[in-house]
């Protein structure tokens, strides 16, 4: 895609991400924040891509002068996800409206700042209409942070379910904690997130109770 994009004159957009962090120590996570990530683990394939793409992006830069732009996506949620796509928001919701079993991992004080599309995308259409020079890497989303059992506890509530709750093992190199800093994207995108976490979960239990059978 940087070839084609090179070839063409193109500005070019990385869709990257919070895992470039890995399990970070630092918190929330800045973007001059190198990350901890493990080379070899079970997530290193999506992680260490994401980093090596970042890392060809800037080198197409520095070379061609290529017109990049790297956003570093965290958590992200809304209608139109697939029920099966695993991610936490769309499991829980999918279980409660079911009546299946929540499944927590570990513990449920992990935490992660779940973001909704809609203001995830506005970021985005900012960030392509920067001026050329300006790359990021720019952290997007939303940076109010809740621990797993939180998460389940509302969405249980909001949803009027009976599930219960049970926790699994955790998998290996499980993020302990992740939220973003986004002064960047306020200052430079004058973005800021709008659809706080209730709201949006309530609008996406909406799309899932009429689509899933
Ligand atoms: N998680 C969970 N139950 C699930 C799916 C995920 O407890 O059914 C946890 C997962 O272990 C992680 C967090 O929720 O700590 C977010 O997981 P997700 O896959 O949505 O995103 P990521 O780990 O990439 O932040």
């Amino acid at each position: 895609m940087l070839g084609l994009a090179k070839r063409v004159k193109a500005r070019i957009l990385q869709a990257s991400t919070s895992e470039v962090y890995g399990d970070p120590e630092v918190h929330p996570q800045h973007e001059g924040y190198w990350g901890k990530v493990n080379p070899i683990g079970i997530r290193s394939c999506y992680d260490e891509g994401k980093r090596c793409a970042e890392t060809l992006f800037f080198d197409y830069y520095r070379q061609h002068n290529l017109d990049i732009k790297v956003v570093r996506i965290f958590n992200t949620y809304g209608p139109k996800m697939h029920p099966n796509d695993g991610r936490v928001v769309s499991n829980f919701i999918v279980q409660a409206l079911k009546g299946e079993d929540i499944t927590i991992y570990g513990d449920g004080s992990q935490t992660r700042s779940f973001c909704h599309v809609d203001d995830m995308v506005q970021a985005f259409i900012l960030m392509m209409n920067t001026e050329k020079g300006f790359t990021g890497p720019v952290n997007v989303g939303n940076p109010c942070e809740y621990s797993i059992l939180e998460l389940a506890e509302k969405t249980l509530s909001f949803v009027g379910s009976k599930s219960r709750i049970v926790y699994l093992p955790l998998p290996q190199d499980d993020p302990k904690q992740r939220m973003p800093d986004i002064t960047i994207a306020q200052s430079k995108l004058d973005w800021t997130p709008k659809v706080q976490l209730d709201e949006g979960l309530k609008g996406t239990i909406e799309y899932f109770r009429k689509t899933i059978k």
